[in-house]
């Protein structure tokens, strides 16, 4: 029947509207009709009761973790800044920020403006921004900054509701508003926070391990250091003729040749070869001549001490 399909649509846009109001009553008294269990019964998958709509503000869709709106700072300072004993000047000394500038520069809009800090007396930088401006009117909320912060500093909120009336001002957000307590991250994305934490933990246990490993090789090096020198000590103990002692000259020799000795296995150590054994000195090869004449001279000296005795015996 024409028209009968109007009719038809009419009855059930009715039956919704007068059923929102049943379903309505099964919260009362104690519960809410805008509550998330009603918002999920009516917005699940079955054929939820009355207005299918989302009754905007009292209900609110739920953010999915990955959402993303405007940047906010993350600070180690654990209070909410609408808490009675916020402490601003603190939230801004515990900030992650270190003004390096990153996103700044990666920024596509260049939304973001950062002064650094800088000593006082010194004129040296500090890591910290002095100020810190996000311009929400430009920012496309790609999330680029967070995205390429080397130290988590800055991340995407989740926080939707920034309209309001002056538009000159507020909605260029500073270094007061940019920051929120580590807490607040945690909470809108947990799953990127605890992986961040993990990835820490990470990091700081293999920091440690490197540092025991190079405490322990010093240690290895030192004691190798000691028997060596140790070694070294009681070989000059025992070369040292009994009773005799050794003139300047033979002492500077021998501790130089000593000196050589160790700077050679130092750098054979350091360069991974294998300890070579005793580097000796190449000798020029003598001439036959040259032989003769050492000898003639070894015996002429010899008889001169035979003979020498000789008359002393006499
Ligand atoms: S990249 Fe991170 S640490 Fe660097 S200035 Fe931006 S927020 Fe700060
Ligand atoms: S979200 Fe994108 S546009 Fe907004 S401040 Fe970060 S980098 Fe710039």
């Amino acid at each position: 029947m024409f028209g009968l399909g109007i009719v038809k649509g009419l009855g059930i846009t009715l039956k919704h509207f007068v059923n929102t109001f049943v379903d309505d009553l099964k919260y009362f008294p104690g519960g809410s009709a805008t509550s998330q269990e009603a918002f999920a019964r009516r917005q699940g998958p079955g054929p939820g009761p009355g207005l299918f709509t989302v009754e905007y503000p009292e209900m609110k869709l739920k953010i999915p973790e990955n959402y993303r709106f405007v940047p906010f700072l993350v600070t180690e300072y654990d209070v909410p800044p609408d808490a009675t004993d916020y402490v601003l000047d603190e939230a801004k000394a515990a900030n992650r920020c270190t003004s390096c500038g990153i996103c700044a520069k990666v920024c596509p809009p260049q939304c973001i403006w950062i002064v650094r800090t800088n000593d006082p007396k010194t004129g040296k930088p500090i890591p910290q921004p002095a100020e810190f401006y996000i311009d929400t009117d430009i920012c496309m909320n790609c999330g680029y900054c967070a995205e390429f912060c080397p130290f988590d500093a800055i991340k995407m909120d989740h926080d939707f509701e920034i309209a309001d009336y002056n538009r000159e001002v507020d909605h260029i957000h500073n270094l007061e508003r940019l920051l929120k307590p580590v807490s607040y991250y945690a909470k809108i994305r947990p799953t990127w926070y605890a992986q961040e934490q993990e990835a820490r933990r990470r990091e700081a246990e293999e920091k440690k391990r490197k540092e025991e490993e190079k405490k322990r090789k010093l240690a290895e090096k030192a004691a190798a250091k000691a028997a060596a020198a140790k070694a070294a000590g009681s070989s000059q103990a025992a070369a040292k003729p009994a009773g005799g002692k050794r003139s300047p000259e033979e002492i500077k020799a021998q501790r130089e040749a000593m000196m050589a000795k160790r700077a050679a296995k130092k750098a054979a150590q350091e360069s991974g070869a294998a300890p070579e054994a005793e580097a000796k000195p190449a000798k020029p090869k003598r001439t036959p001549e040259e032989i003769k004449a050492q000898r003639e001279a070894m015996m002429k000296k010899r008889a001169e001490r035979q003979a020498k005795a000789d008359s002393q015996s006499e």
